[in-house]
């Protein structure tokens, strides 16, 4: 194959060989992978991308890997959904659902980047993965993990949902439980990633695991129809997706696939950790670590690692943000599931709860085809909604019953 030139600095432009790395030695910016999109546009078409598998690996070009995923092979090409019950509610029009809560093996958007990271892992010659997550990228990472035989450490904050933590450790990895918040957590990884020679998919492989959050947005340029939509809401942890799916509708216009990128990106955050859009209605630069408190466990990354470069991709789209309270969340998955019959967990009711107040701003109008995206399932997070869903009508096993019941009520 050969796409794939190198890795640059984000700040200083120096340029490094494919390696382990993340990190530029002489002025500490991130490090980003390069393509060659000459010799990218001369082999990739939309006929090209057609008749390949509905798996994320489609773009393969666009995606840092060399040889045959090692894990994820049937991941991504999740449904973009056509919203018509919760646009009216909202009052918008033309809207549709990416909806990743399903076609992942761990049923949430960070199948998509751990099986680019699982893959290049592979190719670098490691034997153990690892990661910092709050929650979804353990699950992803322990599960994509075993099916491509590496051994696993996954690193959460104990004080995860019980459910979330379980659903690391049916994978049997080496789940360590931190005593201490994401932050704390990531900061622990950083010095055990210095120290032993391990695939940490979101710190010393970052460059290429997140690269695979760009399928994201290939896709929902594919499926409506090979152009991009007037607006996108994604939800923000460390502001990376929102980054990526920006950089997937520029290089699909640098290899010629669409004409033009017209499309605004919006940032969706919890009040509780929203450090990237305080920054953005402040109209600063400097993103301000917060100390997160939210239901949203799994957007809670008070000091994100790509803030500065998801504001950077927001103004230039002309988009904007918004936060939402723990309330308008549960209220948000409650929409969705009740007008789509999709259950999404905390992280999808924050981008509902954020499109309907974006909308009532006037920042979203409602004749413009607008995106949610909904990168987890709810079925991760059932205990938020304790007590905040309407319980069973309670009956004994008779006909009687039932109707006594029912007419009580009303139903019948
Ligand atoms: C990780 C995650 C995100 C966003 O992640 P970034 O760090 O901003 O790329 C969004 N939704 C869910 C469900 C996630 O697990």
């Amino acid at each position: 194959m050969g796409y794939v030139q190198g890795l640059k600095c984000r700040e200083c432009g120096r340029e490094y060989p494919i390696e382990p790395i993340y990190v530029c030695e002489f002025c500490f910016g991130p490090l980003e992978v390069v393509y060659d999109y000459k010799k990218i546009a001369k082999v990739l078409n939309k006929k090209k991308i057609q008749q390949r598998a509905k798996t994320l690996w489609r773009y393969k070009e666009l995606l840092p890997v060399e040889g045959d995923p090692v894990a994820g092979i049937n991941a991504g090409f999740t449904p973009l959904v056509k919203a018509t019950r919760l646009g009216e509610t909202l009052g918008i029009k033309e809207l549709y659902i990416k909806d990743d809560t399903v076609a992942h093996p761990t049923l949430s958007f960070k199948d998509r980047v751990v099986s680019v990271a699982l893959t290049k892992a592979r190719e670098f010659g490691f034997d153990t993965v690892a990661c910092a997550s709050t929650g979804n990228l353990a699950h992803s990472v322990s599960a994509q993990g075993a099916m491509a035989g590496f051994r696993r450490f996954v690193f959460i904050p104990a004080s995860l949902e019980p459910s979330k933590i379980i659903a690391s450790l049916v994978y049997e990895p080496n789940v360590v439980a931190v005593d201490g918040n994401y932050d704390d957590v990531n900061r622990l990884c950083s010095e055990i990633a210095n120290k032993y020679r391990w695939a940490f998919v979101n710190i010393n492989i970052r460059p290429f695991y997140a690269e695979g959050s760009k399928t994201h947005g290939f896709e929902i340029v594919e499926q409506l129809g090979w152009k991009t939509p007037d607006n996108v809401i994604i939800p923000c942890a460390s502001g990376s997706l929102l980054t990526k799916i920006w950089k997937s509708f520029k290089e699909f216009k640098e290899i010629g696939i669409i004409k033009e990128v017209d499309a605004k990106v919006f940032g969706a955050q919890a009040t509780g950790c929203s450090p990237i859009v305080t920054a953005l209605k402040q109209g600063v630069d400097v993103i301000r670590p917060v100390k997160p408190n939210t239901i949203a466990k799994s957007l809670a990354i008070g000091n994100p690692a790509d803030g500065f470069y998801a504001l950077q991709a927001i103004r230039e789209s002309g988009g904007y943000g918004a936060d939402v309270s723990d309330e308008e969340i549960i209220e948000g998955m409650r929409l969705l599931a009740r007008t789509e019959g999709i259950f999404a967990e905390t992280a999808g009711g924050v981008t509902v709860a954020a499109t309907k107040k974006l909308v009532k701003e006037g920042y979203i109008r409602p004749d413009e085809i607008t995106v949610i995206c909904i990168t987890g399932n709810g079925l991760k997070t059932q205990e938020a909604l304790n007590g905040k869903v309407p319980s069973p009508h309670y009956i004994k096993p008779s006909l009687a019953s039932f109707e006594e019941v029912m007419k009580d009520k009303g139903l019948l």
